[in-house]
């Protein structure tokens, strides 16, 4: 399981949305086979994503995070429940690139350079979309810049995934920090001294310092509260009749080509790697539905 705490200032000019997200990083290495720094890659985008959802205003949104860069990995894509409960996958999980010039996993190396969006499903008609270029693929700073330019929000975000050598998360969080209208000269230049009181919030999470810890780090010198905190999980929605529908709308031409090679199909799900499999009878039910 992982953790959302959500925190706020007393006077409502700041609020904290923090994660402690190991088990979803480690969940989605497991599934995937990630690489150490597709690990760290994907493990930043599913936290991100999954403080993103967090703020959605309704149960039955969605939200996508996705990143289109050129870099060795690939597309990288995230869709965050409303309760923060999350999935993803990428391109190329298992590309392994050498450490960047700090020393650090290459995580923006591996995303490269291009655009990336966030696009939230609230049910009903077409989804809002935020569409914004990487800066730097290292997946914080881009959040940042698509608060402050899409949402006009400022916002700090700050994201950490530690691994092993064999690619396991050890240790993985991050928090969005932002400043609601109101907001004081004095209040924001605290929160600038108390962001650089965690300068890495993976090596926080991998000492063990507690989610208060931290949130009473980041809120120094400042009245808050802690309104809520909260389980999330690596969870996809996928279903049989999900992959009925995906089926049937190939369209009857190529379903009847998949049932002429007279072999059952095998659909895998890219999120959870669930496997479903199809008769040619069942293949056969789905195109009469098809043809309806
Ligand atoms: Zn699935």
């Amino acid at each position: 399981m992982g953790k959302i705490v959500r925190a706020i200032t007393a006077d409502g000019s700041a609020r904290l949305f923090l994660e402690i997200s190991t088990d979803i990083v480690q969940r989605a290495h497991n599934i995937h086979s990630t690489s150490k720094t597709v690990t760290a890659v994907l493990g930043r985008a599913l936290t991100a994503a999954s403080l993103m959802g967090c703020m959605l205003k309704d149960k039955k949104d969605s939200l996508t995070l996705q990143f289109n860069g050129d870099g060795p990995v690939g597309s990288v894509l995230c869709v965050s429940d409303y309760c923060g409960n999350v999935r993803g996958c990428v391109g190329d999980p298992k590309v392994e690139l050498p450490p960047n010039a700090q020393g650090k996993l290459d995580v923006g190396g591996a995303v490269g350079k291009g655009t990336f969006y966030v696009a939230k499903d609230m049910g009903a008609g077409e989804p809002y979309v935020g569409l914004c270029n990487i800066v730097s693929g290292e997946i914080a700073e881009d959040i940042t810049q698509y608060f402050v330019t899409s949402e006009q929000t400022p916002t700090v975000c700050a994201l950490g995934v530690r691994c092993d050598t064999e690619a396991n998360c050890t240790s993985a969080g991050g928090y969005i920090l932002q400043l609601l209208p109101g907001a004081t000269e004095d209040t924001i230049s605290r929160l600038e001294e108390n962001i650089g009181l965690i300068p890495s919030i993976s090596k926080a999470v991998a000492m063990e310092k507690s989610d208060e810890f931290i949130i009473s780090t980041l809120f120094r010198g400042l009245e808050f509260e802690i309104f809520d905190e909260f389980d999330t999980e690596y969870r996809c929605s996928c279903s049989r009749e999900g992959y009925e529908k995906a089926l049937i709308s190939l369209g009857k031409d190529e379903l009847s080509e998949m049932i002429s090679e007279g072999e059952p199909i095998e659909m895998t799900c890219r999120f959870c790697d669930n496997k479903q499999l199809f008769s040619v009878d069942e293949l056969k039910a789905l195109l009469s539905q098809s043809e309806k």
